[in-house]
Order: structure tokens, then sequence, then C-alpha cells
């Protein structure tokens, strides 16, 4: 698998561009220790997979895509999903590409070159995890880990027409995930069918005391309760995810996907998320607000290239942050240092938190009376390289469906629900009860 992984890289990764590093004498020389072992029992035993460019890996550069971490070449510990995964005898097979520090919707932020659409490469893969979604769609890689702040995993996986959850807020680890806005950042798999998700979730989540937001539960086998049916499940849509601004064929086949539930025996109902319409300016305000303190680290002195343009120290953390930092990172940091001041502290950043609050409690209240919520991933498929990379504002909107996920903290996954008219693929999300991947895994795997 190892080897067929590299060939595959070989013969397709000049036009994706999914990998920013490859750790291919290491990964083959596991693999032929694994070859060697008679215990094969390990959870991932010899499964090849790949790892988003923000998590730490020991002894494997870690960048982040951003020329500030260009020489971080020789990280001294993993990330704890990595860990994680090694424990189960998994191989890593390298670093993905993502929007620089986890900020986009399209990969067009990297500050090495564009991930391409592998279903078209002139369309976007989507962001930020836009290498994960793209090498496991082009079949570079049977898993990937990527992050998910405000819809990294649920998008590129819908625009690469693979399957990625956002789990939970807490349940898993952080620790090791270079942060962009700690409040809402979670790590989670994109794969090529649900039950593959299942197994690699199995694995990365559970408590770590290394993550102080890292809850204590017990967790599930969420593999073992796939295949029960959805016989009378309970499922809402908001009018407000099929409302203007998603294209028709969205709409067209996530309604084919609500039939293919009645077929099942599921009922679903039309509800309201009303305070959906605020979720991009809340989310923008907090990230931005988070990152720009989470991103302060980065001066040139306890991490990343400093400059050599500098004659003192003040100028030298001006010089690397401005020669370091790319332009979306800089107009994140500005937003959020604005955010953050006095004197707007209370207009904007506490405002921005109470809304937070108010989204949370619209999901909080169907599902009082639904088991999950289903609507599409995103408003439109991939998009075209190039396309939005001139307005911010349609960039941030494309996040829409999927922000108010995080801001209220619960599971979402995006799986593939059919093809646009010049054969993108479209995803459809369904959103679980806190804790709850067991349920969504189930209704995935149902319609799957
Ligand atoms: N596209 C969103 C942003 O640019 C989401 C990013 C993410 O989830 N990491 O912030």
């Amino acid at each position: 698998l190892v080897d067929t992984s590299y060939n595959r890289i070989k013969e397709v990764d000049d036009k994706v561009h999914a990998f920013l590093t490859l750790d291919e004498e290491n990964a083959k020389a596991k693999a032929k220790e694994l070859d060697n072992t008679k215990d094969q029992s390990q959870r991932l035993f010899g499964i090849p997979g790949g790892i988003k460019d923000n998590l730490v890996t020991k002894g494997i550069r870690t960048t982040c895509a951003s020329q500030f971490l260009d020489n971080f070449d020789d990280p001294l510990y993993n990330a704890t999903v990595v860990d994680k995964l090694n424990n189960e005898k998994a191989v890593t097979i390298g670093k993905l590409n993502m929007d620089e520090f986890a900020m986009g919707s399209s990969n067009e932020n990297s500050s090495y070159t564009p991930t391409r659409n592998p279903w078209n490469t002139d369309h976007v893969p989507g962001g930020s995890s836009g290498g994960s979604a793209a090498a496991v769609a082009a079949g570079e890689i049977l898993f990937a880990l990527g992050s998910d702040t405000g819809g990294s995993i649920r998008q590129p996986a819908a625009f690469c027409g693979v399957v990625g959850l956002k789990p939970t807020y807490g349940l898993v680890s952080r620790f090791g995930l270079v942060a962009f806005a700690s409040s809402l950042d979670q790590v989670g798999p994109i794969t090529r069918n649900v039950e593959d998700n299942a197994r690699v979730l199995e694995v990365i989540a559970g408590h770590d005391e290394m993550d102080s937001t890292s809850a204590n539960i017990e967790i599930p086998s969420y593999t073992e309760n796939l295949t029960k049916d959805v016989k009378g499940l309970k499922i809402a849509v908001p009018k407000e995810y099929l409302a203007e601004g998603v294209a028709p064929e969205v709409k067209e086949s996530v309604l084919e996907a609500l039939k293919v539930y009645e077929s099942l025996g599921a009922t679903w109902e039309e509800v309201s998320l009303p305070h959906s319409k605020y979720a991009v300016a809340t989310y923008y305000l907090l990230s931005s607000s988070e990152a720009s303190a989470n991103l302060a680290r980065f001066d040139g002195v306890r991490y990343g290239v400093r400059t050599e343009n500098a004659d003192n120290m003040i100028d030298m953390f001006k010089h690397s942050r401005s020669e370091g930092f790319g332009e979306e990172v800089k107009r994140r940091i500005m937003l959020g240092t604005f955010a953050l001041s006095s004197g707007y502290y209370d207009a904007y950043y506490k405002k921005a938190q109470k809304v937070r609050t108010l989204i949370k409690n619209d999901f909080d209240k169907i599902f009082e009376d639904y088991d999950v919520v289903i609507g599409p991933t995103t408003p439109t498929p991939a998009f075209k390289v190039g396309e939005n990379t001139d307005d911010p504002l349609t960039m941030y909107a494309n996040d829409i469906l999927t922000i108010p996920v995080n801001l209220a903290g619960v599971p979402g996954i995006s799986l593939p629900c059919g093809f646009s008219e010049n054969g993108l693929p479209i995803g459809l999300q369904i959103i679980g009860k806190y804790f709850d991947e067991s349920t969504v895994y189930r209704v995935a795997h149902a319609y799957e």
C-alpha cells in the first residue's frame, strides 16, 4: 500500500500539488518493518495516510504552508493525533498543502503553490484542508487528517467528492495543532467513505491531558453502530440552508438525498436557524481576534524565519512578521487586533460572543425535537482558480453553511451526494448533537 501510494503521488501530484513534504524513506522503512511483524492487529496497520501541515510531526518539516515556517524542518514532538495514528501503526506518507495558517477556502493562500481539484484542475479543491481532500480524492493516500475552524474539513471534502468530519469541539486533542482560533479549531479525518472515516476517528478521538479543552468522555465504537437503520429518524432541514444563494443544482441534490432518507423510513421537516445569517460576521470577528493573539508567537525569535533587514530588536520583530506572513494572514491579524482594541472590544468582540451563544441556542432548540440537521455543505460546487481571489467577502461568504457548526461546537460531516452539470461533486452536510458522532456516521452511512 505504501509503495502504491508513492507511485500514485509520482503519477499525479505534479498536477494536483496536494503534498508539501514527502517522508518517503522513513515511510518505506516503516512499511518494511511492518511487513516483518507478526502481530498485525493494530487498527490502522500499514495504512498510508497524510497529515495537514499545521499538525506538528516529529522530525518532519511542518510549515503551515507559510514562508514564516519555511525552515521548521525538525519539530521536536508529535501532535497527539499523530502519536495516536503511529500507535495503531498507520504510515505517514507526507504533509499536506493548505491555506497559510488554515486561513482560506480555496488553497490559493498557500505560500507555496495552490492545490488543484483532482476532478478538474481548473477548479479549486476548497480549503483550508484542500491538500488533504485532494490527496484522498486523487487516490494518493487512504486517509488524511485535516483541521476545521470554519468549514476547512467539510468544504474541501464537498468540493473534492470525499467524506470529511468535523468532530464535536473537545472530542479530538488539539495538542500539536498550530492554533488558528482555539475555541473553534478541531482536527478530523478525510476519507473516501464513511466507514473509513469512522475507523480513523475511533483512533484519534479521546481525552488528552495536554489539551485543557479536551473532553473526558468514553469513546464509543463508531463502526459498530454504522449499519443500524434510520427508521423513525427525525431530520431537520433549516430553510436558511436552502435559501437564495444556494445554487439550484446543489438544492436539488440535497432534496434528492432527503427522498432517499424518506424511503429508508426517516422523516424530515423544515425548521429555522434564525441567527445563521449572522454566522459569517460573528465567525470572522471571533476567529480573527483569536488568530491575532495566537499568531503573536511568530516573532522570528521563538519561531519562524528571522529577517536579514533589521538593526534593532523592534525592527527585527516587525520585519520578520512583514516578510514572513502572507496577505490574508496579515488581514486577519489586523482585523483581530482592531476588534480587540479598547473602545472596540465591547462593540465587536463582546457582541460577537453574545451572537455566538444565540447561534448555539438555535441548534440546542432544534435538537430537542430532531436527531440530525441536514443541508448542503456549500452553496455552490468548487469555483474556478482565481475566481474569488480579489474579493475576500465573496470568499468568506462561501463558508456560510459550515461556520454555524463551529460556532455551536456540534459535529458535522460532508459526504458526496451527486454532481453538478459540469461534473464537479456536491456535498451533503449532516450535523449532529454534541458528542453524537455515532448518529452522524450512521445517517451518513445509510445514504452512502
Ligand atoms: N475558510 C475559513 C477561513 O478562512 C475556514 C478556515 C478553517 O476552517 N480553517 O477562516
